[in-house]
């Protein structure tokens, strides 16, 4: 047996466990194993959850904040002009440093699954993909990674961006990315969908675009990124981020909608700290919050997910990165406070993040992958509360991070 963790808390169950690690998997679970390993590690009776996620992470732009000039307007024009002043000069080598240095604090929260986000169009060309992919193989002992062609500038209004997202797939990119409604007519933002879904099909990939993030509730591409997955057979295969254009439909369109997404099994990702401070800076008071209607989507069964999509960079000055600050936030943005409503928010830095990536060897039973968080925390609630250091972080068995917290009230 390679390792032992004592005395776990785990979802679900009354009674403390064992959790045994051998090799890359868990070996078994269960009350006081009597069984000897090389590393026993005592959880104290903490609680143990399965490896983190973040399936919404734009890794080359993360800490750009560091040099930038500030974003005036705080909008995303803004941020999109002043992240173009650096793609022009990208290099891959640089991206993947300030990259990797983003992950390694991820993992230090339990992050054991990234999905990156790297610009592909014609102002940066490949380069930020090139950085990315470096980061990948950088960091493949400590934490997945997937990297997704995301075509910042648009495709149709960008000639060019398709043959690079291509490109991009060919060299090691594994998602086909979107920005449907950044196109300028409605009718380019449904072509911007069928060259996505063409170029999915062509490579046998998976799907992830930024979906009517936008003020404008007439920004409707989601209805037809729904039409799109079901007429393609790919239920299951996409996740839509943001849908902030959502909190402004009216309430029928918005049930319609909704029940298309969950028929899709479209997976809806919840990025409220940009939201927050980007969306409806336009608005007086009373001020939107440009999210997307997750009781309603959860209450119809679609898959909700909660991630960071920034951490210092020209969109958003703050970010951990912590999925436990997703889990908080989204707790706080969507008003899920009731004891259930606490689970559920943290299944979306879990399990529902493990099926909208298709991982079926995920949480903690024998026979999953050993991706593993020791946390300080006895309780889910104190997990959102406090989030407080993650004791161990194991991922594919190896323990890849640990952390300790000193404090002292004086006398
Ligand atoms: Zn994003």
């Amino acid at each position: 047996m390679s390792a032992v963790i004592r005395n776990a808390r785990i979802r679900g169950e009354t009674q403390p466990v064992d959790i045994a690690i051998e090799n890359d998997r868990i070996s078994a679970v269960g009350p006081a194993l009597s069984i000897k390993a090389a590393r026993e590690i005592d959880a104290a009776g903490n609680l143990v959850l399965p490896g983190l996620f973040n399936l919404h992470f734009h890794a080359d732009k993360c800490l750009l904040g560091e040099i930038m000039r500030p974003n005036v307007s705080g909008t995303l024009p803004e941020a999109i002009e002043i992240t173009n002043f650096f793609k022009r000069k990208y290099d891959p080598a640089e991206v993947s440093e300030r990259a990797v240095r983003a992950m390694q604090a991820g993992v230090l929260n339990g992050t054991t699954f990234f999905r990156l986000f790297c610009d592909v169009g014609t102002i940066g060309g490949l380069q930020a993909a090139r950085g990315l992919l470096l980061a990948r193989e950088k960091m493949k002992d400590h934490c997945r990674v997937e990297v997704v062609a995301f075509p910042q500038e648009g495709i149709v209004r960008d000639p060019g961006a398709a043959e690079l997202m291509d490109e991009a797939i060919k060299e090691g990119c594994d998602i086909v990315g979107g920005l449907p409604w950044y196109e300028y007519t409605d009718e380019e933002a449904r072509q911007h969908i069928d060259i996505c879904f063409d170029l999915a099909k062509k490579h046998d990939l998976d799907v992830h675009m930024l979906v009517d993030d936008t003020d404008d509730a007439n920004s409707r591409s989601l209805e037809y990124l729904a039409l799109k997955t079901m007429r393609e057979g790919f239920n299951g295969r996409v996740t839509a981020s943001h849908c902030g254009a959502m909190a402004g439909y009216n309430d029928v369109y918005a049930a319609k909608v909704i029940d298309m997404v969950a028929t899709a099994g479209i997976t809806i990702s919840v990025n409220a700290h940009i939201n927050l401070v980007c969306s409806a800076r336009l608005d007086r008071e009373p001020r939107r919050r440009g999210i997307a209607r997750v009781k309603e989507l959860l209450a119809r069964g679609a898959n909700v997910v909660s991630s960071q999509d920034d951490v210092h960079d020209p969109y958003y000055p703050f970010g951990k990165p912590d999925p436990f600050e997703c889990a908080s936030m989204i707790a706080h943005v969507a008003q899920l406070t009731l004891p259930h409503e606490l689970e559920q928010a943290m299944d979306t830095i879990t399990v529902n993040s493990a099926r909208a990536a298709r991982i079926s060897d995920y949480g903690i039973a024998a026979g999953m992958r050993a991706d593993l968080v020791v946390t300080g925390a006895q309780s889910v609630n104190e997990a959102l509360r406090l989030q407080p250091p993650r004791r161990h972080v194991f991922c594919g068995g190896r323990e890849v991070a640990r952390s300790t917290l000193t404090q002292e009230l004086l006398p």
